[in-house]
């Protein structure tokens, strides 16, 4: 007899482990199902932990070789790749074994192997053995997630065209590294290698970089980047890439028509990422999947299939570990009953360069494009005083606010530590603040936060230190 659930899992990612915990802790007897052997998803073993990982170290590595600007003097600073990146993996095993510990805890039923619908209850098994274990489930939550997306016709060696994954684990530093994608992964990851000493060419088909965010602070982020040693190839379409011997030769076709070789040691291709749908037999129950082959649901989450529910990347939505975290909760509190939601105004984006972007809301395009009145206020961190004192005065604060109302539209962030602004004005547009509640809000002094409440006071022209 199969083992049965109340509720199953299938991916033990940021979207699919936090949904197992909260069905277990609302009393549901439930399993998880997790192919790659080790629990976090993407985010923990191949994403968010080593990028920031490895974000953060090369980033100590390119502060101490520049300590002497600053009249500290140290000896000669080298770099141990090796031991950088087993600090790296480090991390990331504390993490992956800290949630397996969390669904121990919480009594949720751990499966290592590829899980596949044999019906709309019936969950097959195929551990690394190749055995086959049958479990059965009232309710199923696909939570598998994306992959990333090659360029047609050119496969990931992982060695010298490498995706998110191989760029994550390079075993020397690239002469030449070029990034096929102006995007999240390609700048954080390009910013790592450059840090630590490759040329890096970013080969962008569009003529900005992050599509998407507002696009004043896409036009300061570039700005900034550029004068960090990046260089970028914008409206560059790449056609071919060329392995040779130990390195490639990438070529580019731009919007003029010209064609340019590039010659180098490894390829990133960061050009988006798909969701993960294959291999779970999805056809033979009838599953919906929509235009883009994610699994379609409906605002709470359900399939068209009545027991069966989908959360975090390989669904709509930006493909980002704190939305499917947030969808995995209320998928769980909705199965139990509860009335589970997830506020898509309000979710935060952070790039984890240096300096970082934040954005939270809707961006002046947006805003313009449905005609909403809009007022807006900007703050330089060169005129906050803590990031003078700290010498980090790149980037500026920007809120949007409501014409009338003056009600929090959006806010767009680049520099220190922007991401973890970002969050009090999440917590602010969630109980429906006006620029005036966060400029009205006493904030210690001297912090990098005063340049928020700086913005803030600037949407209504009084900002008192610019
Ligand atoms: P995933 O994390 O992809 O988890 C799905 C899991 O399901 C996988 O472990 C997979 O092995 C498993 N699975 C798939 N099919 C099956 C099957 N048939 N049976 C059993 N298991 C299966 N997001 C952020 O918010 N912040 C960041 O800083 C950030 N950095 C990133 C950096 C990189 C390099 C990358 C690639 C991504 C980054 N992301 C970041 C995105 C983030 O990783 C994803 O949005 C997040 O992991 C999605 O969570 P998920 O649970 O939906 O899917
Ligand atoms: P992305 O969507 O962020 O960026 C892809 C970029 O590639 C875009 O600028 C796009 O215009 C460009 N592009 C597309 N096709 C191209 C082509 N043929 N030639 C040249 N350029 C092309 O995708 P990504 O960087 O691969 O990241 C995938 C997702 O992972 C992100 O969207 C994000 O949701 C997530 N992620 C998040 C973080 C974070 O939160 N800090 C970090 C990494 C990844």
């Amino acid at each position: 007899m199969p083992d049965k659930f109340q509720a199953v899992v299938i991916g033990g990612g940021p979207g699919g482990y936090v949904c197992a915990i909260r069905l277990a802790q609302l009393g549901l007897k439930t399993a998880c199902i997790e192919s790659r052997g080790s629990l976090g998803g993407t985010c923990l073993n191949v994403g968010c932990i080593p990028s920031k990982s490895l974000l953060n170290l090369s980033e100590e590595f390119h502060k101490v070789k520049n300590l002497s600007n600053k009249g500290i003097e140290v000896g000669e600073v080298k770099l141990n790749l090796d031991k950088m990146m087993k600090s790296k993996e480090k991390a990331v095993t504390v993490l992956t074994k800290g949630v397996e510990f969390l669904l121990k805890k919480n009594k949720v039923t751990y499966y290592k192997g590829v899980g596949s619908f044999k019906s709309k209850n019936e969950i097959s098994i195929i551990d690394a053995d190749n055995n086959e274990t049958l479990i059965f489930s009232e309710k199923v939550i696909i939570a598998t997630g994306s992959v990333p997306v090659a360029l047609p016709g050119i496969g990931f060696d992982e060695k010298i065209i490498v995706s998110s994954t191989g760029v994550l684990k390079l075993d020397k530093v690239p002469k030449k590294l070029m990034v096929v994608g102006g995007g999240y992964i390609g700048l954080e990851m390009g910013s790592v290698w450059s840090r630590l000493g490759s040329e890096v060419h970013v080969v962008e088909f569009l003529d900005h970089i992050t599509p998407g965010m507002d696009k004043e602070i896409s036009d300061e982020f570039m700005k900034i980047l550029k004068k960090q040693g990046i260089k970028f190839h914008m409206q560059h379409k790449v056609e071919k890439i060329t392995k040779k011997n130990s390195s490639a030769i990438v070529l580019t076709l731009d919007k003029d028509g010209n064609r340019k070789n590039f010659d180098c040691d490894v390829v990133l291709v960061s050009v988006g990422r798909k969701p993960n749908t294959e291999g779970l037999n999805l056809e033979k129950i009838g599953l919906n999947l929509d235009d883009k082959n994610r699994v379609q649901t409906d605002k709470n989450f359900k399939t068209n299939l009545e027991n069966i529910y989908a959360i975090g990347d390989v669904i709509t939505g930006p493909m980002l570990a704190h939305k499917a975290e947030d969808e995995g909760i209320a998928v769980a509190e909705n199965i139990a009953g509860q009335s589970g939601h997830v506020n898509y105004d309000t979710i935060p984006g952070v790039i984890y360069t240096r300096p970082e972007v934040a954005s939270i809301g809707k961006t002046e395009e947006q805003l313009k494009e449905s005609n909403i009145k809009y007022k807006v206020g900007k703050f330089s961190f060169m005129a906050n005083s803590r990031a003078k004192a700290i010498d980090d005065t790149e980037g500026f604060v920007k809120i949007l606010a409501d014409e009338k109302t003056d009600k929090v539209l959006g806010a767009h962030l680049i520099g220190p530590h922007a991401g973890e602004l970002i969050a009090e004005i999440g917590v602010a547009m969630e109980f429906g603040a006006s620029s005036e509640d966060i400029a009205r809000t006493c904030h210690a002094h001297p912090t990098f936060s005063e340049a928020v409440k700086e913005a803030a006071l600037s949407v209504d022209k009084r900002a008192i230190h610019s």
